[in-house]
């Protein structure tokens, strides 16, 4: 079977192989239909094609959900350059183009081989009968729901519409279900297998831990001068170790626009190659940043969270954060960017009390404001405020960064090994915390 999906998998993707193990096992329990499937992986680990590949080889067609049209629009675009017959119906789609894909769906043997919907088109009076003939004719392969984190009140990004995929998936017994999700804690991953109602799914969950990522907290207000201090945090941080050559890259992100302006030129000034990235740019100025990035011609761009979105790059030797992340799960993901081919990276964030005010403040605000709104105080408010207490215990803690971080996610303490600060030396931890103290009382 190995020999066959490898050559499926060149054929009509062009890869040699799988990127991982996990990705190949995945794809071999979903064809076999046996089971639900639920996947969890990092960003840019491949999900897509855990169920792009089955689709392929299965008749009939795969139903994936996605909950952006913009996200849709991109996956789309790649299938088709591959020649793979993929189609959305959305609201953005032209009444002509519409009607081309509900001729091909009604008749006999339809072409489309992955059909992407968003969650709200599910429900909608033109697209049901469709749907309950196409399930009633045998056409349906696949129903796969990305971005699975979305059903979660738990989660940041939760999407009322996709409470609906429940009754969707019951209504349509023998389509097996995948669910795929690039962050989930323990009980948003219960959330998603209850909600979906998938059925004794099979879980492929990459541990929380990461042991090529090693993570450390600096009090930013106990420096003398803390562009100095990156720009030499950098340094160490891209000299190339165990015999690689390679120049590697980075990532240092800020809150605001200004932020990035002012760390991009105290670096450059320190005669690092660094280039600023957010939205206060113009898109050329962006796609530039981006790329002069991607291709190795900038060593470190300096960014809001805007970007990395989608970003896959192997060689991100360190991830600097200049402010707090609103999260400790967005921390993990955003930090998570770098090391992604396995050799030791620096994560690091630049804590400061000041600027743990100010987000608090505003995270505080954006509730409220949605309360006033809505008139009371959602699960998804408390885990926004939680979420971010758990970031700042991270950096004021004594204790394993790892641990707390896999704890939160509800996995096992890691054995660290002297991945994080903590593990390396808890003395100089603990003396940076009551350094602090002494500076608060002041
Ligand atoms: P995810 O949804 O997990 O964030 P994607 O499905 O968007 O990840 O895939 C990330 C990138 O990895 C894409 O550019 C995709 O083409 C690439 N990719 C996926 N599988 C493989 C593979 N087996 N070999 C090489 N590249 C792959
Ligand atoms: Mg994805
Ligand atoms: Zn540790």
């Amino acid at each position: 079977m190995t020999a066959a999906l490898k050559q499926a998998l060149k054929a009509h993707f062009g890869f040699d192989d799988f990127r991982s193990k996990l990705q190949e096992d995945v794809v071999k329990s979903i064809i076999k239909r046996d089971n639900d499937v639920f996947v969890c992986m990092p960003t840019g680990a491949g999900k897509s094609l855990c169920y792009q590949l089955p689709a392929l080889l299965t008749e009939g067609i795969t139903l994936v959900i996605s909950p952006l049209i913009a996200l849709i629009q991109d996956q789309v675009d790649r299938l088709k350059s591959l020649n793979i017959p993929a189609c959305s119906i959305n609201s953005k789609l032209p009444a002509a183009e519409r009607r081309l894909v509900f001729a091909d769906l009604q008749s006999s043997s339809p072409k489309l081989k992955l059909l992407y919907i968003t969650p709200e088109m599910v429900a909608s009076p033109s697209f049901q009968p469709c749907l309950s003939e196409l399930c009633s004719r045998g056409l349906l392969s696949y129903l796969a729901v990305d971005e699975a984190h979305c059903v979660s009140q738990w989660g940041h990004d939760f999407r009322p519409d996709y409470l609906k995929l429940g009754d969707l998936r019951a209504k349509l017994p023998g389509v097996p279900c995948l669910a795929l999700t690039a962050t989930a804690p323990k009980n948003v991953q219960e959330d998603i297998v209850q909600s979906l109602r998938l059925q004794q799914p099979l879980s492929f969950v990459i541990p929380v831990f990461r042991s090529n990522l090693h993570y450390d907290v600096i009090f930013r207000e106990l420096l003398p001068n803390a562009f100095v201090h990156l720009h030499s945090f950098i340094k160490q941080a891209l000299t190339p170790v165990n015999g690689t050559t390679e120049q590697g890259c980075g990532i240092v992100y800020c809150r605001t626009r200004e932020g990035c302006e002012t760390v991009a030129h105290q670096l450059t000034k320190l005669g690092m190659s660094a280039k600023p990235y957010h939205a206060g740019l113009n898109a050329g100025d962006r796609t530039e940043a981006q790329n002069d990035w991607m291709q190795g011609k900038v060593v470190v761009i300096v960014a809001t969270i805007s970007f990395g979105m989608g970003v896959d790059k192997a060689n991100v030797r360190f991830v600097a954060h200049w402010n707090l992340a609103k999260s400790l799960g967005s921390y993990y993901q955003e930090s998570g960017r770098a090391g992604r081919d396995g050799l030791p990276s620096s994560c690091r964030t630049y804590y400061s009390a000041k600027d743990k005010e100010q987000i608090y403040f505003l995270i505080q605000q954006e509730v409220s404001r949605r309360q006033k709104k809505r008139g009371s105080m959602k699960e998804s408010d408390k885990a926004a405020i939680k979420d971010f207490e758990a970031m700042v215990k991270f950096c004021e803690q004594e204790g394993c960064r790892h641990a707390t971080v896999s704890k939160f996610f509800g996995d096992q303490p890691p054995k660290c090994a002297g991945s994080c600060d903590f593990c390396v030396n808890p003395k100089a931890v603990r003396a940076q915390i009551a350094r602090a103290a002494v500076l608060s009382t002041r």
